[in-house]
C-alpha cells in the first residue's frame, strides 16, 4: 500500500468521520475523463461536514478546490495537490417553498431539478434539462442554453464562506453575466438557490424539454468525453461557426479533437491528456484569431 503523505495523515486526523478518498483520480470525476489523482477527496453528506472539511483545511492553510459534477473541468495530468470537495450527490435535496418556488440544494443535477420542476407544472427550467452539471456549478457560473439562463430564474442563493459561515444572497447580488457570477472571484460555495417558475401545464413544459433535448442529440457528440462548449461566445458571432470557418473540424492534438459533429465541443478520443487538451484550445484559438481577429476564450475551467 502507499504511504500516506503528511497531508493525507494530518487531515485524516482533523477529519476521522467524514468520507475521505486519497490519490483519487480526478478522471473519474470529470466528463472528460481526463486528470491525475487528488491528494484527498473529501465527500461531504451535508453542510455541517462540508463546514467541518472547511475549518480542517483552514487549519492545515491549504485552500480547497470545489467540484461539482466535474462537466466544466479540466484537471490536471499531475493530478491536484491537497484538497478537492466533492459535492455531486452530497448536498441533495429539493423542495416546492411556495406555489412558483423551488428550493434545489447545489448537489442535485440540474437535469433533475428541471425534472422536478417540469412534475410540478412549473416553468423556467426547461432549458437546464440536458446541462450534466450541479446546480452548484451551474449558479457559480450562470449556465444557460436555448434562451434560458440561471440569472433568468435565480431568486436567492444559500453560500458558504471558507470559515463555514452561511449567507444568503439576492439573485440581482450574484452579479450574473454571461458565464459568470460574482462567485468565481469569491471563495464562498454554493449550497442550494431558489428558483422562481411559473406555473404552466406539465404537457407543455415536458415537450419543451423533449425538443430541446432532440436538438442536443442531433447537434452535439454525447457519446464522446467533452466539457460541452470549449470556448464562450465570443461578442462576434459563435465559436462553433468560426472554427468551423478556421477548417478546424476533426483537427487533432493526441487524441483530443475537435468534435466533426459539433466545433464547439472539444472531445476526448479515448486517451487524451489535459496537456492535449491545453495545446488543442490554443492552438484552434490562434487560428481562429490568426483568420478572425476575434479571440476565443476557454469556457472550460482548466483547473
Ligand atoms: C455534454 C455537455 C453539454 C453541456 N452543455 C452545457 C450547456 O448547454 N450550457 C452550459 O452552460 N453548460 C454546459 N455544459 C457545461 C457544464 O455542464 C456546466 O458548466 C455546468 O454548470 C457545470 O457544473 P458542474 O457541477 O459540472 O461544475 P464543475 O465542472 O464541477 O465545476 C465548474 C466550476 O464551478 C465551481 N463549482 C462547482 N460547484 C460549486 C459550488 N457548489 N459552489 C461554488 N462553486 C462551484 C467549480 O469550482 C468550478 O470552478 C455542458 C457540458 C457537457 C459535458
Amino acid at each position: 500500500m502507499m504511504e500516506l503523505t503528511t497531508f493525507q495523515q494530518k487531515i485524516s486526523a482533523l477529519l476521522p468521520q467524514i468520507e475521505l478518498r486519497f490519490n483519487e483520480p480526478m478522471a473519474k470525476h470529470t466528463s472528460f475523463r481526463i486528470g491525475g489523482p487528488a491528494e484527498v477527496m473529501a465527500l461531504p453528506k451535508n453542510k455541517e461536514e462540508l463546514a467541518e472539511i472547511l475549518k480542517a483545511s483552514a487549519l492545515l492553510d491549504t485552500k480547497p478546490a470545489i467540484l461539482g459534477a466535474g462537466t466544466n473541468i479540466l484537471a490536471p495530468d499531475d493530478g491536484m495537490p491537497g484538497l478537492v470537495i466533492c459535492l455531486k450527490d452530497c448536498l441533495g435535496g429539493m423542495e416546492r417553498i411556495s406555489s412558483t418556488e423551488i428550493q434545489v440544494a447545489a448537489g442535485v443535477t440540474m437535469t433533475r431539478a428541471a425534472v422536478f420542476s417540469a412534475n410540478l407544472g412549473l416553468s423556467g427550467m426547461e432549458f437546464a434539462h440536458g446541462i450534466p452539471g450541479t446546480v452548484g456549478g451551474g449558479v457559480y457560473m450562470n449556465a444557460g442554453a436555448y434562451g434560458g439562463e440561471i440569472c433568468q430564474i435565480c431568486k436567492r442563493v444559500d453560500v458558504m464562506d471558507m470559515d463555514g459561515n452561511i449567507q444568503t444572497l439576492k439573485g440581482e447580488e450574484m452579479e450574473f453575466s454571461y458565464r459568470h457570477s460574482r462567485l468565481e472571484e469569491e471563495d464562498r460555495i454554493v449550497l442550494s438557490a431558489v428558483f422562481t417558475l411559473t406555473e404552466k401545464p406539465v404537457e407543455e413544459i415536458r415537450a419543451v424539454i423533449q425538443d430541446l433535448m432532440n436538438r442536443r442529440k442531433t447537434s452535439q457528440p454525447l457519446d464522446l468525453p467533452s466539457a460541452g462548449s470549449a470556448f464562450k461566445r465570443p461578442a462576434q458571432g459563435y465559436a462553433a461557426a468560426l472554427i468551423d470557418q478556421a477548417g478546424l473540424k476533426g483537427f487533432r492534438v493526441g487524441d483530443a479533437a475537435v468534435s466533426e459533429k459539433h466545433a464547439g465541443f472539444a472531445v476526448n478520443l479515448g486517451a487524451a491528456t489535459a496537456k492535449d487538451v491545453r495545446s488543442l484550445l490554443k492552438q484552434v484559438s490562434d487560428k481562429v484569431y490568426g483568420d478572425t481577429g476575434i479571440r476565443l476564450e476557454p469556457e472550460v475551467r482548466i483547473w
